[in-house]
């Protein structure tokens, strides 16, 4: 070895502290005692907690334990403000904002040494990616809310909105919240995590000094209990949550029903792949950033490497050689890479998973080198002889811990991958550019990074698929998330579906054959597992015919049917819109046979619900090809393709009133979207929908595409809410059972569209849009680096 490679080898560095001086004073200036910031003004400290340093384990101050009557008062004052903020136009939002970044930037390092001294994450990240990217959110967003009429021309903000956020990026997550709600009218009540509270009561002050008005921004301090306040806060009008996903559902039951937005940025356990033809030295640099930034407590941190099996021993040697270099210690000192855990419950945590995970069969390498005396340290740790069930791999540890496992091929590189319940982010590692675009369209998870990892911007939305959550944060979607249509505030409540008594009337008075439709599934037509039928009734109580009473079995089977016709997603967007044409020119072609059908079930002229049904059809049918993505620009040498990818298998309960366009107009764009579809048709009235079997089956739509289960409406939808094989689920029908699919609908966090009780005139052109194509997607970025 040559000289100067040995001293690189040996060569020892020696400490280089950055200064907490600044962050001392500060705190000594507020006597280590703070209260909330509501309406403008710093409230008494009320029951309070310590704020520790995970790295020493000293107290850094006493922090107010909000209360019930805290977030009321928060409310209140963002209720008053929200009339005053909302009316100013985007250009006076803008300035705020583009203040408050400015304001940030002249106090970075004030932040940073805050936010390490707390958080105790490395001051190198939050001087170089935290604060920096902090400041980006609200530039970015001051631009949002100059240009927002012009870009969402018919939306306006939710109102009051509640965001709890969690302590591994504390202000990071603050402006992923505070930016885009402000830019679009709202005005927040954010609750920081309780571990980590002072940056954001540092932001307060950012926000005093810029002169924000009073009440638009409030940070209620507090424990998992002021989060329960404002979930549950009737004042809220839509709450944005990041942390766990066990928290995620329970907030989504407390919400169930409330017609609250809401938003879910939830846990992950992301895979790193890593091919054979991958530049191994980038990559491992790479997984280096992956699973050690903050210590591993990243929600999207590649946690998971799976590696080709021919490079994986070669792999595994290097990336234990890398390790033996990583510095554990004062995350103050600017030369650390991996600083302090979050606090003793969380290093017990991981501790308690580890010995899981070693009596499951697992085997632990850890690197030599010193740890800290004192404070919450652990070591990085590799994991291998794992299989897909052992506890290391399959829960979020959210520590320094990287499990590895290798594949062969392409096919069970994405079959690992998606093999979780979470579906938050993934890299590729390959030098075969054909490869990595292959394999990232079928990864589920709303973040991709090829050939890099933990790359965040600004215009880039993040955001999970699966029980990851739903929602986007940055960007176009994540904008969209704080706005509403307009209209949503006129509507009125649904009338109640009429149903006749009864009258005695034999099959065979219709002078025709005695006809049963049966259910359609897999392309076939098959008889309900139950063995009943229901009747179908004329408004004066005549028997119209006779459909099968589906239960939880045909669902099933339905189900499963879509979910192996889910090639439809990868169908050409032109495909599927030849099939759709050719479904609304089948449906044309026997409109008079429709319009008699809807005539004899309603008693009300079919003509024009059959036009419009062929009419809704075409439109969806040239969408399929349209409602597509775009191409960021962050600034990184790369480029992020934001794909509008189909939510997957889709539970559609179609409304009790217009039986066919009813149906239509919901299946058409989840079908023009790329989604399988169940649906069941309205109760009363299902015969419109059981008379389109032919119609489907002379349209070339493929088997499994269009499955249609006749039955009670309440008792299909709650087991298609149930069923963890359901993607995406939309619910026409009362409050009380909305509520129910909502509440149902946590097992696997399927994401839903219900009426609540209010009726959604579907024959009105609004619906013809991007309202459903919206809800019938979601976005994934893929991250594609460039540069010689
Ligand atoms: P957590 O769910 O325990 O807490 C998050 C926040 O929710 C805190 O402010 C907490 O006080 C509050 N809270 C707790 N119980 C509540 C309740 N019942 N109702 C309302 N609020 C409640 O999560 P955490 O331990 O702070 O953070 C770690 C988790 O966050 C990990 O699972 C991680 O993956 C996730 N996370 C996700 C993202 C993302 O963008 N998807 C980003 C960062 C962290």
């Amino acid at each position: 070895m040559n000289k100067i490679a040995q001293i690189f080898q040996s060569l020892d560095y020696g400490p280089a502290p950055e200064g907490p001086d600044q962050a001392i004073a500060w705190l000594d200036a507020h006597d280590r005692k703070f209260g909330h910031f509501i309406d403008g003004k710093w409230t008494k400290p009320g029951k309070t907690f310590s704020s520790d340093n995970p790295a020493t384990g000293e107290s850094l101050a006493q922090i107010t334990d909000g209360t019930a009557e805290d977030v009321n008062a928060a409310v209140k004052a963002a209720r008053a403000a929200f009339k005053g903020w909302s009316a100013l136009s985007g250009y006076e939002r803008g300035k705020y904002l583009y203040a408050i970044a400015r304001a940030v930037q002249k106090h970075a390092r004030l932040f940073a040494v805050l936010e390490t001294m707390d958080n105790g994450k490395p001051i190198r990240e939050s001087r170089d990616i935290d604060i920096p990217l902090v400041a980006r959110h609200f530039y970015h967003h001051a631009g949002w809310a100059q240009h927002l009429n012009r870009e969402f021309p018919d939306a306006v903000p939710y109102g009051v909105c509640g965001q709890i956020i969690p302590w591994n990026f504390p202000l990071l997550m603050l402006a992923w919240k505070i930016a885009p709600a402000l830019a679009a009218g709202n005005t927040v009540i954010l609750k920081p995590a309780e571990f980590t509270s002072l940056t954001a009561l540092l932001f307060a002050e950012i926000c005093e000094r810029v002169g924000l008005p009073k009440g638009v921004v409030n940070i209620v301090t507090g424990e998992g209990g002021t989060g329960q306040a404002i979930t549950a806060h009737e004042g809220i009008d839509k709450i944005a949550f990041t942390g766990s996903t066990d928290v995620g559902k329970a907030i989504r039951a407390v919400t169930a029903g409330s017609g609250k937005g809401l938003s879910l940025e939830l846990g992950g356990k992301s895979p790193y792949i890593v091919f054979e033809d991958a530049d191994i030295d980038s990559a491992i640099e790479g997984l280096i950033d992956a699973i050690w930034f903050n210590q591993g407590q990243v929600c999207c941190a590649g946690s998971r490497l799976l590696v080709q099996e021919s490079i994986e021993e070669r792999f595994i040697t290097k990336l234990k050689k890398r390790m033996q270099t990583l510095r554990v210690g004062d995350p103050l000192d600017k030369s650390i890479d991996i600083g302090a855990m979050i606090a003793p419950i969380q290093v017990e945590r991981i501790k308690d998973l580890m010995k899981r995970g070693i009596a499951e069969g697992a085997e632990v390498y850890e690197p030599d080198g010193q740890m800290p005396a004192r404070g919450c340290f652990l070591k990085p740790a590799l994991v291998t002889n794992v299989s897909p069930a052992n506890t290391l791999v399959a829960e979020e540890i959210f520590g320094p811990i990287l499990v590895a496992m290798s594949f062969r091929t392409p096919e069970e590189a994405v079959q690992l991958a998606n093999n979780t319940k979470y579906g938050l982010a993934a890299t590729v590692w390959s030098e075969n550019i054909n490869l990595a675009l292959d394999i990232a369209p079928q990864i589920k998870a709303g973040v991709v990074w090829i050939n890099g990892t933990n790359n965040f911007d600004a215009a880039v939305g993040f955001g999970g698929y699966k029980e990851s959550g739903y929602g986007r944060e940055g960007g176009r979607e994540g904008m969209s998330a704080y706005l509403k249509p307009a209209w949503e505030k006129d509507l009125k409540p649904a009338p109640a579906p009429k149903i006749a008594a009864a009258k005695a009337t034999n099959p065979l008075d219709s002078g025709h054959l005695d006809q049963t439709a049966k259910m359609y599934i897999g392309g076939k037509q098959s008889r309900p597992d139950s063995g009943y039928s229901r009747a179908v009734y004329d408004p004066s109580g005549k028997l119209v015919g006779e459909v099968g009473d589906g239960n939880r079995k045909d669902i099933r089977n339905a189900v499963e049917a879509a979910r192996a016709a889910l090639g439809w997603s990868t169908t050409a967007a032109h495909s599927r819109a030849q099939i759709l044409y050719f479904l609304a020119e089948n449906l044309d072609y026997r409109r008079d046979e429709f319009a008699d059908r809807i005539k004899a079930q309603t008693g009300e002229n079919g003509v024009e619900e059959v036009a419009l049904s062929v009419e809704r059809l075409f439109a969806f049918a040239g969408w399929a090809d349209k409602y597509d993505g775009a191409v960021h620009n962050p600034p990184l040498r790369a480029v992020a393709a934001a794909m509008v990818e189909p939510l997957g298998v889709m539970g559609i309960v179609a409304p009790p009133s217009r039986p066919l366009l009813g149906s239509i107009a919901l299946i058409a764009p989840a079908l023009a979207m790329g989604n399988p579809v169940v649906l069941v048709p309205s109760a009363q009235s299902p015969l419109s929908v059981t008379d389109l079997y032919q119609v489907i089956e002379t349209s070339d739509v493929p088997k499994g595409v269009i499955n249609i289960v006749t039955g009670d409406s309440v008792s299909l939808a709650k087991t298609l809410a149930e069923h963890d094989g359901v993607d995406g689920l939309w619910y026409a029908g009362d409050a009380e059972s909305s509520a129910m699919v909502e509440k149902v609908s946590i097992t696997n966090l399927k994401q839903t569209w219900t009426s609540r009780g209010l009726y959604y005139d579907l024959a009105d052109r609004r619906f013809e849009g991007d309202y459903f194509l919206a809800k019938a997607t979601q976005v994934k970025n893929v991250w594609i680096p460039y540069g010689a």
